[in-house]
């Protein structure tokens, strides 16, 4: 035989071998796993196979590699091997396995810190989405020269019936918006068409279930999960810097939703080619849609945001008071916060009209309206989740361990992360006393100081309900 004879014969057996595989499998399965193998080289005593990713070659190799070596044996008896490759990997050193303490160790958490989800349970879209913020809508986002591309590109997102571009990826410093815009595209899509599924959530979080699909064995729920969505949006994705058996997850989950041609969206810091501790390929990869950068506030827009927040809570702020503020600052939004007490006390010199505590109020309103509020609901919701336990039982007057813990957990948090005082904490956990949730908050703070493997896990939880 020559090698032309080998090459065909083999692209026949190939491809009879896939169909059989296929049939057996399900066209799902075949779709997510199979359908992405590729003949890498073919030599006399076998063929060699490549995938994507380290992740999905370990796992062909592990679930199907027998069966495509018997089904080709059966074709071709003379064939001796069929091995797996990473494709375009074949020449790095550190091909090594990926696995959840690599990724972890990449993120530098302790794996132990990943706890477990239900079982084998698969996630619900429910449960991997990061909640929206109810204010961040386009109704509430103020155009102007900085953001007008970047704006113009999400709505063009929403209102377009395909996918204009993939992915939109919107860069710029922080505070200047890009999580409102995000949010807006997600409120849009969930208002106009509630049926489309609409997954938006931190770079740190998809990090983080990834670990935990790998540590708990539930990948296969973990892919399928994110190949059906039909917008991924993916914040603050700088974070994924130097992590990169996740980013070789999310450049695979990118591929097979650009693909299915599903809509992403991507934030970070910086442009594409600026995100340097991101792999090469994947960066590309990020460029290849409509880039929107958007650019440092201008005095006009800043004093059109403190016009717009004003008219949303229904106050009159002098005209004096805002320029001030605008000029005040100089950045970012956020920056609000640090011109609070100088703008208070400037306002109330050049408005004489307005008193010093309407001004305050005003100020507090405007500031707050700039933070994110976490509430104890989240707070719950979450800590139930990442201990296994109900919601319910956050509430409920179970005193095990296995409930009593994640529940203090969930009070020590709501003490750190809102306002709330601890009789109203109380309150919200069953009506309990202010002396448990003040018990509770020293108890886990003593905890966390015995336990670095727990201090970490509640680290965990508290970046995971900022973010
Ligand atoms: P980023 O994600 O870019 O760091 P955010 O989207 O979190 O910034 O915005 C920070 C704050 O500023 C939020 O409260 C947001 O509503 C507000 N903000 C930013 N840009 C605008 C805008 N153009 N119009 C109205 N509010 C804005
Ligand atoms: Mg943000």
């Amino acid at each position: 035989m020559t090698g032309k004879d080998i090459g065909d014969g083999l692209a026949a057996e190939w491809s009879h071998v896939r169909k059989e595989l296929e049939t057996e499998l399900g066209a799902a399965i075949f779709k997510s796993w199979l359908s992405p193998l590729e003949v890498e080289s073919v030599k006399s005593e076998g063929v060699t196979l490549s995938v994507p990713t380290r992740f999905m070659r370990d796992w062909i190799q592990s679930k199907y590699a027998g069966r495509i070596r018997d089904l080709w044996a059966a074709k071709n008896p003379s064939l001796r091997n069929v091995d797996f490759v990473v494709r375009g990997l074949a020449s790095k050193p550190d091909g090594g396995e990926v696995n959840a303490e690599r990724v972890a160790a990449e993120a530098g958490i302790a794996v132990e810190s990943v706890t477990h989800p239900a079982g084998n349970r698969a996630w619900t879209l429910e449960e991997v989405v990061a909640p929206l913020d109810p204010r961040f809508t386009f109704d509430n986002f103020v155009v102007g020269k900085p953001n007008e591309l970047a704006h113009a590109a999400a709505r063009r997102v929403v209102e377009a019936d395909e996918v204009p571009f993939n992915p939109l990826f919107l860069y710029g410093g922080v505070g200047l918006g890009k999580t409102h815009l995000m949010h807006a595209i997600a409120w849009h899509i969930r208002e106009r068409a509630p049926k489309r599924k609409v997954v938006y959530l931190s770079a740190e979080k998809f990090m983080y279930l990834f670990i935990r699909a790998l540590r708990f064995k539930n990948t296969m729920a973990f892919k399928d999960l994110f190949r059906s969505v039909d917008v991924l949006m993916i914040d603050d994705v700088q974070f994924m810097a130097d992590k990169e058996a996740t980013q070789e997850e999310f450049f695979h989950t990118f591929n097979a939703l650009v693909d299915q041609k599903r809509q992403i969206i991507i934030s970070a810091d910086k442009s594409p080619s600026d995100l340097d501790r991101l792999e090469e390929r994947l960066r590309s990869r990020l460029g290849w849609g409509l880039v929107a950068d958007i650019h440092a506030t201008t005095y006009e827009l800043r004093l059109g945001i403190l016009h717009s927040k004003a008219e949303q809570m229904g106050i009159a702020v002098p005209a004096k008071v805002m320029e001030f503020l605008a000029h005040r600052i100089t950045s970012n939004i956020r920056e609000l916060e640090g011109a609070r007490t100088r703008g208070i006390a400037h306002a109330t010199l050049v408005g004489r009209d307005i008193t010093l505590e309407t001004t305050q109020e005003v100020l507090r309103d405007l500031l707050r309206a700039n933070e994110r509020r976490v509430t104890i609901e989240e707070i719950q919701k979450q800590v139930a989740q990442h201990f296994n336990v109900r919601v319910a039982d956050m509430h409920s007057d179970r005193r095990s361990r296995v409930v009593a813990r994640p529940r203090q957990v969930a009070m020590y948090l709501a003490k750190q992360l809102t306002q709330r005082s601890l009789p109203e904490i109380g309150r919200k956990f069953g009506g309990r006393d202010h002396t448990t949730v003040m018990h509770a908050v020293r108890k886990i703070e003593e905890l966390r100081g015995s336990d670095p493997n727990f201090s970490e896990d509640v680290d965990l939880l508290r970046r995971m309900l900022e973010s």
